[in-house]
């Protein structure tokens, strides 16, 4: 019998890592409490418990390209950035298009996952699930977390003095859904992640007053960067992560200071993220700038104190009244169905290795699929931890415990961060090639160079879409080639809808021969 294998969620992660382990020849069953597919991107009207929720104007924050399953485009007719109806019809194609239904059971609750009496030979696991009230044990040889991290909100009310006595309506961005309950008030949202800025741009338009409360500010991206490309297709290039991996870190930080802020001075807007080196998730919104120019909205520092029907902020001698506060202080992660013992998240670290297997189990059967949070799209990052964690199921995978985390297994307190701020300082491009070198999957641009020169440049100097890892190794598609070619094709296609198409783009060609000169002197010069 085939090993079988236990897929905890059928969201973006679950739907990747099922698919991941049939592609292997293990045998995945998915169990996925609530009644469809879709995870976080499968929005409800009501609030359900145990599962994320989303209001409905959630557009996602990377582009159609950066964000495909790497053997999987989206539809050429879709928009560049997914309004979230969109992306789970994307998934519900995907899971067609893989015949994922079948592995799927559906309103079944992973209630417990325990390690087997045999563990140590075996690596098996004890799975207890419940249907309709009806629980059911079973064993499977080897387990992917999938629960993601959207379930749980962070409600910190103790850091919020005084709030005890606002007499003033208040809740979690998890209970937001439509902008009406703003209309004519006075509103606070507390933090400036996507959720306050979105919530807040929403509210701006029939609220009588919109102020957002951030402690350490942010940085403000657009999804229309330069030239009015998409962001993530500009600023993850192999070129650009070159760069900036091998700058001197004061180098790299200006640089980085100078670019964020050439659109618009964040100091000026009251956007400045706090201390020098402090790195943050960078906000993804095109309203704030200019709702911040026409006073829409106003950014103030961090909550003092709430009072009656009014906020005392720090450094700010005057209260501000308020009707209605929003606290978009983000979510926390848990696993309820593990022991401590297996995953332990302390202040959202975990120990895990490269953010997916703990470091202290006696065998690697167990993996947590989709946890990071890396400045680029999540859905190649899950797939290619889960094309990774299935091989090394299969025993095919080495790695899973070299140097730095025996360290961490020894000395017992490397963890490893699990918010963006700890997260970032990994490159997502960085990561993606590491997890691809392990299963031999990582594109060799310089072996590319001599055989196929136009892909090399179009990999080295374009966005590292997801397809590059599909060129060669285990799991290699047929269609890689094609769809790296023609991905700027695919962002143009749903906007150029008057020009006529002959005329296409000369920021790929432009691009090609710059870049071609460029790597030509590289070779020429061992850059
Ligand atoms: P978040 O990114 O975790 O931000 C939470 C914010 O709350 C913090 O940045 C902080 O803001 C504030 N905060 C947290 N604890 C606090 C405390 N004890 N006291 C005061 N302030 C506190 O949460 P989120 O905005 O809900 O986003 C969650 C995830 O969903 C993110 O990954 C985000 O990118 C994603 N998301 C995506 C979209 C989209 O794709 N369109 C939309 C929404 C969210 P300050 O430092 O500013 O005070």
């Amino acid at each position: 019998r085939g090993m079988r294998v236990a897929v905890v969620g059928a969201g973006v992660s679950g739907l990747a890592a099922t698919k991941c382990c049939l592609d292997e020849g293990l045998e995945p069953t998915c169990f996925e409490q609530s009644q469809d597919i879709g995870g976080v991107w499968r929005y409800t009207e009501e609030i359900e418990a145990g599962r994320p929720s989303l209001y409905p104007s959630v557009i996602s924050n990377t582009s159609k390209e950066m964000s495909a399953f790497s053997d999987f485009p989206f539809p050429e007719d879709f928009p560049v950035f997914l309004p979230n109806a969109l992306l789970l019809d994307y998934l519900r194609r995907y899971a067609e298009r893989f015949s994922l239904q079948e592995h799927i059971k559906l309103g079944t609750t992973v209630v417990s996952i325990r390690q087997h009496p045999d563990f140590a030979t075996t690596g098996q696991w004890n799975v207890v699930t419940e249907t309709g009230g009806k629980q059911t044990s079973e064993v499977f040889d080897a387990v992917l977390v999938c629960s993601g991290n959207f379930s749980e909100p962070s409600l910190p009310l103790h850091s919020f003095p005084g709030i005890g006595r606002f007499r003033g309506q208040y809740f979690h961005s998890r209970q937001y859904k439509h902008p009406d309950v703003f209309r004519g008030k006075r509103v606070l949202v507390v933090g400036m992640g996507n959720s306050g800025v979105d919530i807040a741009v929403e509210a701006s338009r029939v609220a009588a007053k919109v102020t957002i409360s951030t402690t350490r500010g942010a940085w403000l991206l657009s999804r229309v960067f330069e030239h009015g490309y998409p962001w993530d297709m500009v600023l993850n290039t192999r070129l650009r992560s070159l760069i900036k991996t091998n700058l001197p870190g004061p180098l790299a930080w200006w640089l980085l200071n100078y670019k964020l802020n050439q659109r618009f001075n964040h100091e000026n807007y009251g956007l400045q993220p706090e201390g020098r080196c402090r790195v943050r998730e960078p906000v993804l919104n095109d309203d704030l700038p200019s709702y911040i120019l026409t006073g829409r909205i106003t950014i103030r520092p961090g909550v003092k104190e709430f009072r009656d029907s009014s906020v005392l902020f720090h450094n700010c001698p005057e209260e501000e009244p308020i009707d209605i506060v929003v606290f978009c202080t983000g979510y926390t992660v848990s696993f309820p169905f593990l022991e401590e013992s297996v995953v332990r998240v302390e202040n959202n670290h975990a120990s895990l290795y490269k953010y997916v297997f703990p470091t202290h189990l006696q065998k690697p059967t167990l993996a947590v699929i989709g946890l990071i949070k890396p400045l680029g799209s999540i859905l190649p990052v899950a797939e290619m931890q889960a094309r990774w964690v299935s091989r090394v199921f299969k025993g095919r995978g080495a790695n899973v415990s070299p140097p730095e985390s025996q360290n961490a297994a020894q000395t017992g307190h490397i963890l490893f961060g699990l918010t963006f701020d700890e997260v970032l300082k990994i490159e997502w491009l960085l990561y993606m090639d590491t997890l691809a070198s392990f299963i031999g999957a990582k594109p060799s641009v310089l072996g590319l160079l001599c055989t196929d020169p136009w892909l090399a440049l179009t990999i080295f100097f374009g966005p590292c879409s997801s397809y590059q890892y599909r060129l060669r190794g285990p799991g290699r598609w047929q269609g890689a080639r094609q769809a790296i070619l023609t991905q700027w094709d695919r962002v143009l296609k749903p906007t150029r809808t008057r020009v006529p198409a002959g005329s296409s783009s000369s920021f790929p060609s432009l691009l090609a021969v710059v870049g071609f000169l460029l790597l030509l002197a590289a070779v020429v010069f061992g850059f």
